[in-house]
């Protein structure tokens, strides 16, 4: 028998790579979103696809499924920080009552659950490169305290869940994960500046642009997870792609892989804009064998040929 997999988040960009991932191991996929950051576009191409269902739900109500299912991976979640400062009351909501309602559910079906953390649990981090062992360091009240501290709380129910009621329950930390279908306008430094090149316009860089991060492609990221999902593995492990770059330097990259003429132009640095990470990703290595296989500049060219088949009315839609 088949086995069936629920995702939440399904419309967005990790979720709708997701589903093809388990599609095309075999598994029969229901997908869950509410739309509030997805895009339906990302799952279109599973129209007619019978191991494919969909439920337009939003995961903070009550969720009632009726068929069995095995594994549930829980990726809804605004995730990039202009939405989740649009929208934090949601963010905070979908985090926690959400969370809530997966692990009842995976609870009651007797389900092995994945849920989606964040390297921004660290926080602004004082330890670099980030393992799985630092507390972090997060601002509650500050204006990404909606989203770190869901995850966070997130983290703890689901562990909670574990020891209390003996769940299965996998905790994967993502860090920076791109690739297609992200969206062009939710903020994110990819989008952004890919889509300014496109568009004949300067290149944001907030702050001075000495704050780091490190890339991961969607393929790798996806590889990891399903690693993770079957492993044995219950305590968080970090599934990100260690090269790290400044974000000055990485507009010079975009700037020589787009072929732009336009410049680099500085802006404010938002509030509790964390300084530098890093994964340290000993753990993923040693427990699932996993490292990342594509490098910034191949994934890099990847994600400008998607942003380049967009069309000029997407290309210049600046609300979602
Ligand atoms: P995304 O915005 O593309 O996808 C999130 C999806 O969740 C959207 O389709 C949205 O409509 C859906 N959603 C949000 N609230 C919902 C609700 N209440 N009910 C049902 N659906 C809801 O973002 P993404 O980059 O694909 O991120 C997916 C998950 O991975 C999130 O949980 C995010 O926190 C986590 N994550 C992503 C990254 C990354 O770099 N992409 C890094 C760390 C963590
Ligand atoms: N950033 C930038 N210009 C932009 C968008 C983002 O310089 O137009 C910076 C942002 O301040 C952060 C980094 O790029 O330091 C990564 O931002 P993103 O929103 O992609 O992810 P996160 O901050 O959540 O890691």
């Amino acid at each position: 028998m088949k086995k069936t997999v629920l995702i939440t988040g399904a419309a967005g960009f990790l979720g709708s790579h997701l589903c093809d991932r388990f599609i095309a191991e075999g598994y029969k996929v229901i997908g869950m979103d509410n739309f509030i950051t997805g895009d339906q576009k990302n799952l279109k191409h599973l129209d007619h696809e019978a191991q494919f269902n969909f439920i337009n739900h939003d995961v903070t109500e009550h969720i009632t499924i009726e068929e069995d299912i095995h594994y549930i991976l829980h990726f809804a979640s605004p995730a990039s920080p202009i939405d989740y400062l649009k929208i934090p009351i949601q963010t905070l909501k979908v985090g926690s009552l959400g969370t809530h309602n997966l692990l009842g559910l995976a609870k009651a079906k007797n389900a092995r659950i994945l849920i989606a953390s964040t390297s921004e649990i660290y926080g602004d981090p004082l330890v670099h490169p980030q393992t799985e062992e630092y507390y972090g360091n997060v601002n509650t009240i500050g204006p990404r305290g909606v989203y770190d501290e869901a995850k966070r709380f997130q983290e703890s129910i689901t562990m909670a869940y574990n020891t209390f009621h003996g769940l299965e329950t996998r905790i994967v930390r993502i860090f920076n994960t791109y690739g297609p279908r992200m969206r062009l306008n939710d903020g994110r430094v990819i989008p952004a500046f890919m889509g300014q090149a496109l568009r004949g316009e300067d290149l944001t860089v907030f702050g001075d642009g000495s704050q780091t991060r490190s890339f991961c492609y969607v393929t790798d990221q996806v590889e990891g997870i399903y690693r993770l999902l079957l492993s044995d593995y219950e305590l968080p492990v970090n599934i990100g792609n260690p090269h790290e770059i400044s974000i000055r330097d990485f507009a010079e990259e975009i700037i020589k892989l787009t072929g732009t003429t336009q410049k680099v132009i500085y802006k404010d640095l938002p509030v509790n804009d964390p300084m530098q990470r890093q994964p340290n990703i000993d753990k993923a290595k040693s427990i699932l064998g996993w490292e990342p296989k594509v490098d910034r500049a191949e994934g890099m060219k990847k994600t400008f040929d998607y942003f380049k088949s967009l069309t000029q009315e997407e290309l210049y839609k600046s609300e979602h």
